[in-house]
């Protein structure tokens, strides 16, 4: 069975204890590959590292940084068709989504950030005829990055790209369910020429690895995507400690349906807003209200699309749905289906476990399900489920729908469908949520803010923000003497 290698100082390293954890395939069930079980000793080994790597990356001009993560993906991109299999097989997501959704993306990110950072440039004015103020941004040395399982290589790079771009060393650590794409990185790293210690992958459980990068003094910024839970925990830790943190965490986001939209176009992205990935994106509509007039009309035609989408093996072309990530993630979203019901809830379609044949026997797949009948305030409604799994809600008037879509914890994104743009205007400046897709659902621009309000997060990923987020603005007042 393949041992993943953690990635320090540029060399692929056995963890300090020599402990593996069991890496599962979703969609059979059985274990594939194993991850190092690393702690304080691998994190405090790669500070060190990326402590001796910093003065020379910091000093490379923006260019020549900007070479370096080109390469890395040309060389993603070059490989495309293995990380894509690797991702599918670690998270249990459609092989055809990673393959044009997932992979391509992080490529992107690489070269996002590669150009970003040639673009990005500081202010200065002056203050009185003789008073020069000027602002430098300077890379602060070494980063934390942590992110999730939901979208492993998407995410991870995310993070690692403007870090780097700007100058920083990083401590990395991928989700401990999806670390295969994580280390193949670190192998591009390599082929790549990439300085060694200038970034380090650390692989392992989040109570261990994760916690040490968090905790560690030299570790000057964390960047988090994960749990709400599991961000608290982090800003516990960091905060006392005085350090920059970005926490991107949990949702429980509205779609706002009113009948002036464009039904068409509406109905066939609310399928995708609804079950893309299995349902487990940030982004993903969870709660769907709709104006009554069309209530009944958008249920029947939803349901008859959503019965038409094909669960199955991740490999296979023509499935829509993949399996879910864990057995552990299974249970939750299973769980939560029964107290749906329990809480007085029906049930449209799906809600059962899928027994597939053949290779995937033994994964862990569940029907899309749509349920409706429950109250906005009802525990499903509130909580994050982060699996296959919408509710419907009908609503009367604008004011109505908005407080319910604002009723939760979370704020991270809401989506809203109509043709009256002045609704629409309207709307958005009182949605409580970083990002307001009206018509569309998905439509990335790099350069815009990415993230959440509320319990869903604190700063912002994206363009600019990230670029900001790693370097340190300090003020130059010059009199001219
Ligand atoms: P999680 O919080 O359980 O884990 C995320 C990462 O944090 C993992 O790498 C884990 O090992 C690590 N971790 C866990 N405990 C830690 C600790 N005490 N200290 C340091 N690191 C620790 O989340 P998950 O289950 O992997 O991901 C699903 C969650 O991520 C959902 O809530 C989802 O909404 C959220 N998410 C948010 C965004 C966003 O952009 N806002 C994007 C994707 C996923």
């Amino acid at each position: 069975m393949e041992k993943l290698k953690n990635y320090i100082d540029g060399i692929l390293t056995t963890p300090y204890s020599n402990n593996y954890i069991n890496n599962y395939d979703p969609s059979t069930g059985e274990v594939f590959t194993m991850l190092p079980d690393s702690d304080k000793e691998d994190v405090d080994l790669a500070v060190q590292y990326a402590e001796k790597a910093f003065p020379g990356w910091s000093e490379l001009s923006a260019e020549e940084r900007a070479g370096f993560l080109f390469d890395i993906a040309a060389l993603i991109k070059k490989n495309l068709d293995e990380f894509a299999l690797a991702e599918s097989r670690d998270n249990g997501k459609p092989y055809h989504l990673a393959k044009s959704v997932d992979i391509p993306r992080a490529v992107k990110n690489f070269e996002f950030f590669a150009s970003a950072v040639t673009q990005f440039s500081s202010e200065s004015h002056f203050t009185s005829s003789d008073v020069l103020n000027y602002t430098l941004r300077q890379p602060f040395g070494i980063a934390g990055a942590i992110s999730p399982w939901n979208l492993p290589l998407y995410l991870f790079t995310w993070k690692i790209a403007p870090a780097l771009a700007s100058g920083n060393c990083v401590i990395a650590k991928p989700s401990e369910i999806t670390p295969l794409t994580a280390f193949m990185l670190s192998e591009i790293c390599i082929e790549a020429g990439l300085p060694r210690g200038v970034l380090n992958i650390i692989h392992g459980y989040g109570h261990k690895a994760g916690s040490a990068i968090v905790s560690h003094p030299k570790i000057k910024a964390v960047t988090f995507t994960g749990g709400t839970k599991t961000g608290r925990a982090i800003a516990g830790v960091a905060s006392p400690m005085f350090k920059k943190l970005s926490l991107e965490l949990g949702g429980k986001n509205p779609v706002m349906i009113f009948k002036d939209c464009n039904y068409e176009e509406m109905l066939e992205t609310t399928v995708k807003s609804s079950f893309t990935n299995q349902g487990e994106i940030c982004l993903c509509g969870s709660r769907i209200f709709i104006e009554k007039e069309i209530y009944d009309k958008f249920r029947k035609d939803f349901a008859e699309k959503v019965k038409a989408l094909k669960t199955g093996d991740p490999l296979k072309e023509d499935t829509d749905i993949g399996a879910i990530v864990s057995k552990q993630h299974f249970e939750k979203i299973l769980y939560y289906i029964d107290l749906a019901v329990r809480e007085g809830g029906t049930i449209i379609c799906g809600g059962n476990p899928v027994e597939i044949k053949g290779r995937c026997k033994n994964g862990w797949f569940i029907e899309p399900t749509v349920i409706e009948g429950l109250d906005h305030k009802c525990t499903p409604n509130q909580e994050e489920i982060f699996g296959p799994v919408v509710t419907l809600i009908p609503f009367e008037t604008e004011e109505e729908v908005l407080e319910m879509a604002n009723s939760t914890e979370y704020g991270l994104a809401s989506v809203l469908w109509t043709g009256d743009l002045s609704r629409a205007h309207r709307m958005s400046a009182k949605i409580k949520s970083g990002i307001v897709w009206i018509n569309c659902w998905m439509v990335r621009d790099l350069r815009t803010p990415f993230g959440g309000v509320k319990n869903s997060g604190v700063g912002r990923e994206g363009g600019l923000e990230a670029l900001r987020f790693f370097t340190e603005p300090k003020n130059v007042c010059l009199k001219i003497l």
